[in-house]
C-alpha cells in the first residue's frame, strides 16, 4: 500500500558516496573521487561552510520514503539521483564497484523503475565515471565511455528496438572530468 504517513523519516547516517560519485562544480571535484574534504563513513569536515550544491543534494532514496533499504548508496554502490527534468533516473555507481548496478536487487528495482516510465518518455541510465548504460524495459545499452558535458538522446522504435545518439558535449555543462 502507498501509505507515505507511516514511512519512518531517513537520514544519510554513516553513507557519504555522493561526496565521492557526483561533482562538485564548485570544488573542481570530478564524478568517482573522494572530495578532499570528506571522511568516508563520517561526514563532511566542512559542513558548514560545504557549497551551495553541497546543500542542496538529495539522492532519491533519500528523498523518496518508499524508496527501499537495499537502495541505501552505501549499501548498494549507486547513488540514485533524477536529473534536473525530471526525464532520466541515474544510478551513479561508486568506481570501486562500476557494474552495482547490475547487482540484485537493486537491478530488478532499476528495471521497474524503466517500465514504469518508458510509455511516457522517461529513462533509467546507470553511470559510473565516464561509463554510461541505458536500462531498457528489454534490454541493456552499453553506449561506452562519455565526455560528461555530452547529453545523449534515446530514440524508441516501432520494431521495439532503441538506439542511443550522442550529442556534442555542452560548454555550460559539468565541468569536472575525471579523465583530465
Ligand atoms: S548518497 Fe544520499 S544517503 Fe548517501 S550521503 Fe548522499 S544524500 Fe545522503
Ligand atoms: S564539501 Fe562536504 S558535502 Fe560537499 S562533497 Fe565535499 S565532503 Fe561532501
Amino acid at each position: 500500500m502507498d501509505d507515505r504517513s507511516n514511512a519512518a523519516p531517513k537520514s544519510c547516517g554513516a553513507c557519504t558516496l555522493c561526496c565521492k560519485v557526483m561533482a562538485i562544480r564548485e570544488l573542481d571535484k570530478p564524478r568517482g573521487q573522494w572530495c578532499g574534504h570528506c571522511r568516508p563513513g563520517v561526514g563532511c569536515t566542512i559542513y558548514d561552510e560545504r557549497p551551495p550544491s553541497c546543500r542542496a543534494f538529495r539522492c532519491l532514496w533519500l528523498l523518496d520514503p518508499l524508496a527501499p533499504d537495499f537502495a541505501k548508496p552505501d549499501r548498494s554502490k549507486a547513488v540514485l539521483d533524477v536529473d534536473s527534468n525530471g526525464d532520466r533516473l541515474v544510478a551513479h555507481c561508486d568506481p570501486a564497484t562500476p557494474t552495482a548496478w547490475r547487482n540484485e536487487p537493486l537491478y530488478s528495482y532499476l528495471k521497474g523503475w524503466a517500465r514504469k516510465g518508458w510509455a511516457d518518455g522517461k529513462a533509467v541510465a546507470a553511470m559510473s565515471g565516464r561509463r554510461v548504460w541505458v536500462i531498457t524495459p528489454n534490454e541493456d545499452i552499453d553506449i561506452g565511455e562519455l565526455d560528461p558535458r555530452a547529453p545523449f538522446s534515446i530514440e524508441k522504435h516501432a520494431d521495439g528496438t532503441v538506439s542511443v545518439h550522442v550529442l556534442p558535449p555542452r560548454a555550460e555543462a559539468e565541468a569536472s572530468d575525471p579523465a583530465k
